[in-house]
């Protein structure tokens, strides 16, 4: 009998780590593990913002077990599992350089140069595809010049900004064009090998919602954004897929479950 892989691709904060660490939620994180375990069939990626350092981080504290792939730095770097640890993954590199318009983060940061108003963020929040920076105010008087220095150097990129209401500041991202967590989510789905009905994506807000708008099998949890989710209401019926996206009534890990047992990933 041949059996069935299905794959988790899961975003972590908010979604499989609990904005709050009391008991309760560490328990439930502890019964989603639990599940996981007892399956030989599901096969785990990780999807974040975060650096692979402080996603590794991240599941240690909670328990979360190893995944087969860490996709971080918002889908711009790809992590395969090899004998004792993560590397990043080859070809996933060369797509990113090449989406970049054949250049790499340091080349990028070079283009951009000194600006006033425009400030690197720490060195932690950068990686080899991202180039991130706080700005002076909101960010978008910024994205012109970004935009005509990067135009001048070839660079092919995705500015994403967005503005922090409590520091006031702004924070700017400049990814590789068209890239984010959806691009990183069907290149998995290559390399994995699975059915598309058996990838299975689980998310809790804004930046995971182009990756549920995929057409795989989607799992709401319960805490997610009021609007993410009338959107995503709104969307899938338009687009067709309503039946592939499931609104867990539970949150996180909790609701992780049972979405996937709503898909017949886990018993
Ligand atoms: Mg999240």
């Amino acid at each position: 009998m041949s059996i069935t892989r299905y794959l988790l691709a899961s975003d972590l904060d908010g979604t499989l780590i609990p904005l709050e660490r009391d008991a309760q939620r560490l328990r439930e994180v502890a019964e989603l593990v639990d599940a996981f375990e007892a399956s030989e069939e599901l096969m785990l990626a990780y999807v974040t913002g975060r650096h692979l350092s402080l996603a590794q981080e991240g599941i240690e504290e909670i328990g979360l077990p190893s995944p087969d792939w860490f996709v971080c730095d918002v889908g711009t770097s790809v992590y395969r599992r090899t004998g004792g640890g993560y590397e990043p993954d080859p070809e996933y590199r060369q797509a990113m350089r090449a989406l970049f318009g054949g250049l790499a983060g340091d080349e990028v940061r070079a283009a951009i140069g000194a600006m006033d108003g425009l400030e690197l963020q720490e060195e932690e929040k950068q990686a080899e595809f991202k180039v991130s920076y706080y700005t002076r105010g909101r960010p978008e008087p910024f994205v012109e010049t970004v935009q005509a220095r990067l135009d001048a150097a070839h660079a092919r990129v995705n500015l994403v900004v967005s503005h922090d209401p409590v520091s006031g500041r702004g924070l700017l991202d400049v990814l590789p064009a068209s890239v984010a967590k959806d691009y990183a989510v069907r290149y998995l789905h290559d390399c994995s090998g699975v059915d598309e009905e058996h990838l299975v994506y689980a998310g809790d807000s804004g930046n995971d919602r182009a990756a549920m708008l995929t057409g795989y099998r989607v799992i709401v949890v319960g805490n997610a954004d009021e609007a993410l989710k009338k959107d995503l209401g709104i969307e899938s019926v338009a687009q067709g897929i309503a039946e592939r996206i499931y609104f867990a009534e539970q949150h996180y890990a909790r609701g992780v479950l049972e979405g996937l047992r709503h898909f017949g990933a886990l018993p």
